[in-house]
């Protein structure tokens, strides 16, 4: 029997930070080795030109985040591991299903409305149809299992509509797609918790995986916990849920009762959280590391990757010329 197709992507905007981990990386390298699936994760560096990076920062973040997937857990042997941009059949696909949306849906996008106010001196179309070339990412090899962040959950329901949309007038061609979530699939900013930490954001709002513990201290030490009003403020819930993620479960639980009764000292769960994320990631570091030595092997590793993605591609785009009709 066939086994379901998981497809995810990520932008090479940047190191990866632990909200891409909670909420993504970390299910993609589940997913991997629960070997129930044939996966495809793709570095889709042409939605990265939607934002303002350098060519040359392109071109590295490239290579290295490819190095921090493998490091993360990933592994090229068992999934497709590529570039976007060295499968073309994604933006053929993506002129395709540009045809079938009406553009009102993608003016309703909440991550097009945030990035416009983000970076109102360059509202590119691209801002504006980003979500049609990741419907095109996913369908291109019939993904039905997207792990995801919270933040993509409406780009899958619109990838779904792009796929009904097409089926309705062409025929019964892409399947239904499915968002998979972790249980934290909303990672907060340390300096302004009502935001997601982003990579886009960078600095002080992002601990980043390749991080010394010197950093994270540091970094978490200027973590936002005020309260405004009653409860426990965002910043605060956000770095409790971190240290349930990466602690022992007495220590979380320890600092939960503490919060409970009003008794926390947030200096000490800041400087108990940058211990255990430190430590989590330490064989992450050493292994980034060695990875980043060969960058001739990483390009390789990429090569193999599009060329494999590829066959899958040239054939969903010769069917879906056909159903077209055009060739
Ligand atoms: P970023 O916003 O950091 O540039 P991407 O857009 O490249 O991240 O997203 C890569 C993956 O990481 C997506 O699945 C996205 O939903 C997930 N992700 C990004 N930020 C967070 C976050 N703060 N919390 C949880 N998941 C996130």
């Amino acid at each position: 029997m066939l086994k379901p197709i998981v497809l995810s992507g990520i932008q090479p905007t940047g190191n990866l930070h632990i909200g891409n981990y909670m909420g993504a990386v970390q299910n993609w390298v589940a997913l991997q080795n629960a070997e129930k699936y044939q996966c495809y994760f793709c570095i889709v560096d042409y939605h990265s030109l939607t934002s303002e990076l350098t060519p040359a920062e392109r071109k590295n973040n490239t290579l290295s985040l490819a190095a921090e997937l493998i490091a993360a857990g990933l592994d090229p042997k068992k999934i497709t591991l590529f570039v976007q941009s060295q499968v073309p059949e994604h933006t053929e696909l993506a002129w395709i299903f540009n045809c079938v949306t009406p553009v009102a849906e993608l003016y309703r996008m909440t991550q097009f409305k945030d990035k416009s106010t983000r970076q109102e001196k360059n509202i590119n179309t691209g801002l504006l149809t980003y979500p049609i070339l990741q419907a095109a990412d996913i369908l291109l090899y019939g993904g039905q299992l997207v792990p995801v962040g919270q933040d993509q959950v409406q780009h899958l329901e619109l990838t779904k509509d792009i796929a009904r949309w097409f089926n309705n007038r062409f025929g019964n061609y892409f399947p239904e797609v499915k968002p998979l979530l972790t249980e934290i699939p909303k990672v907060m900013s340390l300096l302004e918790p009502t935001k997601k930490m982003s990579k886009s954001l960078g600095g002080g709002h992002i601990v980043e995986l390749a991080d010394e513990p010197k950093s994270i201290e540091k970094k978490l030490s200027k973590a936002v916990t005020a309260t405004a009003g009653g409860g426990t403020a965002p910043g605060a819930q956000n770095l409790l849920m971190l240290l349930k993620q990466f602690g022992t479960t007495e220590l979380y639980t320890q600092f939960l009762q503490q919060e409970k009764t009003g008794t926390i000292r947030y200096g000490d769960l800041k400087k108990e959280l940058a211990r255990v994320i430190g430590n989590y990631f330490s064989d992450f570091r050493k292994r980034r590391a060695e990875l980043l030595l060969n960058t001739t092997e990483l390009q390789n590793i990429l090569d193999h990757g599009a060329q494999k993605a590829q066959a899958v591609a040239q054939k969903t785009m010769s069917e879906v010329r056909k159903l077209i009709g055009i060739r």
